[in-house]
């Protein structure tokens, strides 16, 4: 009996939960194509939304008032152009790269065991962290060095003032390093593919919040005390002075190298004025 209350103790909140997922969908999750099938539909269901905003906020005040950009409304020319390299990306990079996955890799053993809530939240944390340093090195690289900037980096900088569909306007190789450590870091801090799957989605989510575009009072950078979380409004900055805010989670890599900017109002007006008439191609 005394055993039995202890195993139940011991137990993960997020048991039953996985119990069900393996008693149901035990095929679906053991596929290769599991992880890729939740990244692009989490992609495509945030870009959904956040475009239907884009098309309804020149319209409704109070939501065009959550605008980083107010006065500059996301045209259709704007959408379709990202959308355009988005499909390209998908079907010449992605597709493969998933249908290569499904015929090479076994399938994954799942364990019987949920993680504990616990080491759930902190693997993600974990897997955060590093992932944050790798992509601030990745990205400062590609700024400082002219080559790397114009070849492979440029290219997601042609938009000054994000919005949803600018988060994967990105050539393939800054696409495949960024897929490549979001799938090698939980591996790398032996997570349970549950956190695994978790740290996937969070990241999306992540990366196409700080470029959709809007502040919102429940943004995650509100949240964090000490400005310790990048957001929205730093992104944002950084697509317009391309010098500032390499890192996409946290800020303590910027405080370090002196790169880190939060933008205020009469910041901006002044870069805007100077950034007039440029296509931003200069790192
Ligand atoms: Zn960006
Ligand atoms: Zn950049």
């Amino acid at each position: 009996l005394l055993d039995f209350s202890s195993d139940t103790m011991s137990q993960s909140v997020l048991q039953p939960a996985w119990d069900y997922l393996l008693q149901h969908h035990q095929a679906e999750l053991r596929s290769p194509l599991f992880p890729v099938v939740i990244s692009v539909s989490t992609y495509l269901l945030l870009v959904t939304l956040y475009t239907l905003l884009d098309l309804l906020a020149p319209s409704w005040p109070a939501l065009n008032s959550y605008k980083l950009h107010p006065d500059r409304p996301v045209t259709w020319d704007n959408i379709w152009t990202t959308l355009y390299l988005t499909a390209y990306n998908h079907l010449v990079y992605i597709f493969p790269a998933a249908v290569g996955q499904w015929l090479w890799r076994p399938p994954i053993p799942l364990p019987r065991d949920a993680p504990t809530l616990m080491s759930f939240l902190l693997g993600i944390l974990g897997c955060m962290v590093v992932f944050d340093f790798q992509f601030y090195l990745w990205h400062l690289l590609h700024h400082r060095v002219p080559w790397l900037y114009r070849t492979f980096h440029a290219m997601h900088h042609q938009y000054l003032q994000p919005f949803s569909l600018v988060t994967q306007y990105v050539s393939a190789w800054e696409l495949i390093s960024s897929g490549f450590w979001t799938t090698v870091d939980p591996l790398l801090l032996q997570c349970h593919c549950l956190t695994a799957w978790g740290f996937m989605v969070f990241t999306i989510c992540v990366s196409t919040e700080d470029h959709c575009g809007y502040d919102f009072p429940w943004s995650l950078h509100r949240l964090v005390p000490f400005g310790l979380w990048g957001g929205p409004p730093k992104h944002d900055a950084h697509h317009r002075m391309p010098g500032t805010n390499f890192a996409p989670f946290f800020s303590h890599w910027d405080w370090l190298g002196g790169t880190n900017m939060v933008p205020t109002p009469s910041k901006d007006k002044y870069v805007e004025e100077g950034l007039k008439g440029r296509k931003d191609k200069g790192a």
